[in-house]
């Protein structure tokens, strides 16, 4: 069939573009919808048809309907020397952003921890979230369901862990309003990051197990107690995913050097800015811009986008030490990331891994995870105390304006 009769057919709804794949080969799906789109919207597409990676994995798994890619330069920063509990060495940071003075920033974060011998990184695996909700008669049947989930882990996590090799369960939790039972599931998942693990094991031990015993009706697989995606207290306090911190001790004269303040400068801003401005904001985010590098190293690495939410909570300290030098430290709550699955087998993402030295078919299943964690903590720390320098040295706008936009900086 032509394009022109296709894409007669697809704009009267007699066709529909997913189903593509169903007559034609992944290729030619791909390029039928560019040219239908192209043709119906009439935009060329040129560039978002020129793409490198394999697309039989990324519309296969990734992206439904897809036309091609859309690129985002990649910048790198560092070395940064780590020395984590599983990230050890020096690293090179793989940023993928349109954000310029971003990459510059993060670069002179690491230059000035590097003088003082690098950062240290620790990390703690919290579990991914599912949180189902059930509907019951009344508080009383509410009570009595969560009673039996309590009283029933064993089994439940027996079911769990039938639906995949790599998943386990933690713990669950249970919340009872009216005739609401939230039933928040914590899964350990390897290497994963887990969504997809998470949903498949609710859905499995919810319709063979919970139901079938209890008669207790799941409304949704998902009631927001989990959180996913969404910025919240329970994951701020009880972490979600992995949490992270890292620190550094930085001399006073390279503090002087390459970041232009006193650490007392430093300290000043993170206070009335970080733990002040965002407490009177009411926010979850005490620090200057944790989302940067988040959205940045989560882009490069294949991980999803939006949990940049969750990424960006977290608390910046920054201390005075009795000889002058500065305390700096970073603490995430809830990084949700994965070594593998979701984005991170696509090929340019899986090269950005490779540049950090993480490989699920190396070390011992889970520990990568760990190792990427910390690393992006160590990034998010040099992040952190760059531009905490520029405002303390009142030098953002100066530095957007030459960094960003390529012109003379005129005050
Ligand atoms: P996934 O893409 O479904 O892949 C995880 C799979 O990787 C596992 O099932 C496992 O399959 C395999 N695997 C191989 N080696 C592993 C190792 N060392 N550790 C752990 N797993 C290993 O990924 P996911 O992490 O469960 O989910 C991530 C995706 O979920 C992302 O694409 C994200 O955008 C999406 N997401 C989904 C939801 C949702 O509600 N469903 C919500 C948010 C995000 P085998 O055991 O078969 O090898």
């Amino acid at each position: 069939m032509k394009i022109s009769d296709l894409a007669k057919k697809v704009q009267a709804g007699d066709l529909k573009m997913h189903h593509f794949e169903q007559y034609f080969s992944v290729e030619d799906s791909i390029e039928k919808r560019q040219e239908i789109v192209s043709r119906i919207t009439k935009s060329k597409l040129e560039k978002i048809s020129d793409f490198s990676m394999s697309p039989k994995e990324a519309a296969r798994k990734n992206c439904e309907n897809m036309i091609g890619a859309i690129q985002v330069p990649v910048g790198v920063a560092g070395p940064l020397k780590i020395n984590g509990e599983y990230a050890r060495g020096r690293f090179f940071f793989p940023l993928a952003t349109t954000e310029g003075c971003l990459v510059a920033g993060v670069n002179r974060g690491c230059r000035a921890s590097m003088l003082s011998g690098g950062v240290k990184t620790v990390t703690k695996r919290r579990g991914i979230t599912r949180a189902p909700v059930f509907k019951t008669t009344g508080i009383r049947e509410s009570k009595k369901f969560a009673q039996w989930i309590e009283d029933n882990f064993e089994k439940i996590k027996s079911q769990v862990e039938k639906t995949d090799p790599h998943i386990s369960l933690h713990k669950i939790k249970c919340w009872r309003v009216g005739r609401s039972v939230h039933v928040r599931f914590v899964f350990g998942t390897a290497d994963a990051m887990g969504m997809n693990m998470a949903v498949v094991a609710c859905d499995n031990v919810i319709k063979n197990l919970i139901t079938k015993k209890t008669g207790i009706k799941c409304i949704s697989v998902t009631g927001n107690m989990c959180s996913d995606k969404k910025p919240t207290a329970i994951n701020f306090i009880l972490g979600r995913g992995l949490s992270t911190w890292a620190e550094v001790i930085i001399k006073k004269k390279d503090v002087k050097k390459v970041l232009k303040v006193t650490p007392e400068e430093i300290v000043e801003v993170n206070t009335r800015k970080n733990l002040e401005g965002s407490a009177l904001a009411g926010s979850y985010g005490f620090n200057a811009h944790f989302a940067n590098i988040i959205a940045a190293m989560f882009i490069a690495t294949g991980q999803d986008p939006a949990h940049v939410v969750e990424g960006s909570s977290g608390i910046t300290s920054a201390e005075l030490e009795k000889n002058g030098d500065l305390y700096f430290s970073v603490h995430l709550p809830s990084l949700i990331i994965g070594a593998v699955g979701g984005g991170t087998g696509l090929d340019t993402q899986k090269e950005a891994l490779e540049i950090l030295g993480v490989n699920v078919t190396k070390g011992n299943p889970g520990d990568n995870v760990m190792k990427l964690a910390e690393v992006i903590t160590a990034a998010v720390l040099a992040g952190e105390l760059s531009l905490l320098s520029a405002l303390a040295a009142n030098d953002l706008a100066r530095a957007h304006v030459v960094y960003g936009r390529r012109k003379k900086y005129k005050t």
